[in-house]
């Protein structure tokens, strides 16, 4: 073919790709733009997950009406008008790009009106073109209607994952907006379901609470920083909440972090926070935090990539130092010390090294490497063992015909009972506990997504959920396994784990998370007769020597080795 130049119709779409990836992008583009036009209320409103409909109504400036097409030609902002302009930015919008890239891969209606305009102005695009337009009475603020998004870009649609995915991505980008906004009044209705509302009264605890629940909100710390001066001219401001340690989750989706209120996928940042909870954590927990850092426009740049997630500082050191030191001063102050020990030493299960830190630059190599670190353990199941007694309440020491073994209690009795769990549900004998009166059992706007997809997989294990509300579902059975246990918190573990939109295998997952929960714990002293019957029940599993996790159960040192060690081999 020879070399021609692309027709604009084509360059558009191909452009929009980078800013439009799924339907969450449109909203946060569309939320990024109500805020900059200063609105106090915005409304998100989205069916089938977003590809039939996305409706951001707010009530901010507006546009001019001699400007709405305008602002849907490529590269047109009212936001900067020079290149050192963004250098001063502060607006959460800058490249003019969202408008356009939106309207080449869906159908979009605008319906706008300025606090001087007699009448608003209402324009219609389809492929990037104008259609209709007019005037329309409407209050001041702006209404863009996205329709069909990717309709004409197969490939695209193809490539989102499930409706509940999608929505729950969407549920994400508004729930961050709205933590991170305060003062504005959010409201998120999914497939006509309020599944978000926020008091917009500018206080931050009110979003907390209405995100993540009372529980957490319950236990969130107010981080006071009087700002950090590093130098002459750089200068750090962090604001925000810290969940206590003891609402830890056990991934990082609970950390919102913000950079002048833009939301921002930041490892350093992320670092500085996991530093600050250094000892009060237990390993593999992550904290429940909400953070934002106030520079100077000019110490960050956040012209890196067209979504505008990510950012560059200028001094990493100063805004890491901040960071950790302003959190870590809230955890300090606010919580009493013996109550952090008693946490920090409370779970002595063993963790793989993969998760012991949060190393900033993790690739997938290193995960292997250290998969193989595990000490050796024999590869056959186990011979009888005669137990010798509990070391540090967490450790069964047996002997067997070839030597020592160090059983990990908690360890052991998660492979016991995820082998269990797996067997009864591919019988379809899954053991339940009525609940005496049915719980309730409240979810932020993401998880309801996810339980809403895994609901019918999740009665497959025992726990028999019905909506009751928006974000509210009755519990009325769990599996026996569980009844006395915290199911709660396994459920909440489970959702969130199941939230990344990963796919991978919920079967898998949910057998692990339940097993985890109601095994023995580490730090729990067990009889002679405990210990044999866990022993006992360990030996006749095909795989005994890791978890479920892969982690090791159990240390083996031979006859041979104990000889060599004593110098006797
Ligand atoms: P950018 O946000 O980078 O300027 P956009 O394509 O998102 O680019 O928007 C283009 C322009 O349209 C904005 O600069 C702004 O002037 C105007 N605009 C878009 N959305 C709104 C809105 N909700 N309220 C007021 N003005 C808006
Ligand atoms: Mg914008």
């Amino acid at each position: 073919m020879p070399i021609k130049v692309l027709d604009p119709q084509v360059v558009a779409r191909i452009a929009a790709g980078e800013v439009v990836e799924r339907p969450a992008s449109v909203v946060k583009e569309l939320v990024e733009n109500a805020l900059d036009a200063g609105a106090s209320q915005i409304a998100i409103e989205v069916k089938s997950g977003g590809v039939s409909l996305i409706r951001v109504t707010d009530n901010g400036a507006g546009i001019p009406s001699g400007e709405v097409e305008l602002a849907f030609a490529r590269y047109a902002t009212s936001k900067v008008g020079s290149f050192e302009d963004l250098e001063s930015l502060s607006s959460l919008g800058f490249r003019g790009e969202a408008l356009p890239s939106i309207a080449a891969v869906a159908e979009v209606d605008a319906v706008t009106c300025t606090a001087g305009e007699t009448a608003g102005t209402y324009l219609s695009l389809k492929d990037g073109a104008v259609v209709s337009q007019g005037s329309r009475g409407r209050s001041p603020g702006t209404t863009i209607t996205v329709r069909n998004l990717f309709r004409k870009l197969p490939a695209r649609l193809k490539f989102l994952k499930s409706t509940a995915t999608e929505n729950s991505h969407i549920a994400r980008v508004v729930t961050q907006y709205a933590l991170a906004f305060p003062e504005v009044k959010f409201t998120l209705i999914i497939d006509g379901r309020i599944t978000l509302t926020t008091p917009g009264k500018g206080r931050l605890i009110d979003s907390v609470a209405q995100v993540y629940g009372l529980e957490v909100a319950r236990n969130m710390l107010t981080i006071k920083d009087r700002g950090w001066q590093g130098g002459a001219t750089a200068s750090a401001e962090v604001a925000g909440m810290v969940g206590s340690p003891a609402i830890s989750r056990s991934h990082r989706g609970y950390l919102s972090l913000f950079v002048n209120r833009r939301w921002v996928n930041s490892r350093l940042l992320a670092w500085a926070v996991e530093e600050a909870y250094h000892g009060l954590l237990m390993v593999g927990k992550h904290p429940v935090a909400i953070i934002n850092l106030s520079l100077s426009p000019e110490e960050v740049d956040v012209n890196i990539h067209p979504t505008k997630t990510e950012v560059k500082f200028r001094d990493e050191r100063i805004v890491f130092t901040a960071v950790q030191r302003a959190v870590r001063q809230a955890l300090i102050e606010l919580t009493p010390v013996p109550a952090i020990e008693e946490v920090a030493t409370a779970y002595t299960a063993p963790v793989p090294s993969r998760q012991a830190s949060w190393l900033p630059v993790a690739g997938s190599d290193s995960f292997a490497a250290s998969a193989t670190e595990a000490p050796p353990t024999p590869a056959v199941s186990l011979p009888v063992l005669r137990i010798l007694g509990q070391l540090m309440s967490s450790y069964i020491i047996a002997e067997g015909p070839d030597g020592l073994y160090l059983i990990d209690q908690h360890a052991a009795h998660e492979r016991i009972l995820f082998d269990r769990i797996k067997q009864q549900r591919s019988r379809r004998e899954v053991e339940v506990q009525g609940l005496l009166e049915p719980a309730t059992f409240e979810v932020s706007p993401q998880q309801a997504e996810v339980l809403k997809l895994h609901c019918e997989q999740l009665a497959e294990f025992g726990f028999s959920m019905e909506p009751f509300g928006a974000r509210t579902y009755l519990v009325r059975t769990v599996p026996v396994l569980l009844h006395d246990k915290d199911w709660v918190g396994m459920m909440r573990e489970l959702l969130d784990s199941l939230s990344g939109g990963d796919k991978g295998d919920w079967e898998e997952k949910i057998a692990i998370v339940i097993a985890c929960h109601s095994a023995v714990r580490a730090g729990q002293v067990l009889t002679d007769d405990e210990m044999r019957e866990l022993v006992r029940q360990l030996e006749p599993v095909a795989v005994p020597h890791t978890c479920p996790h892969g982690r090791p159960t159990m240390v083996h040192l031979s006859s041979a080795q104990l000889k060599r060690e004593f110098g006797r081999g």
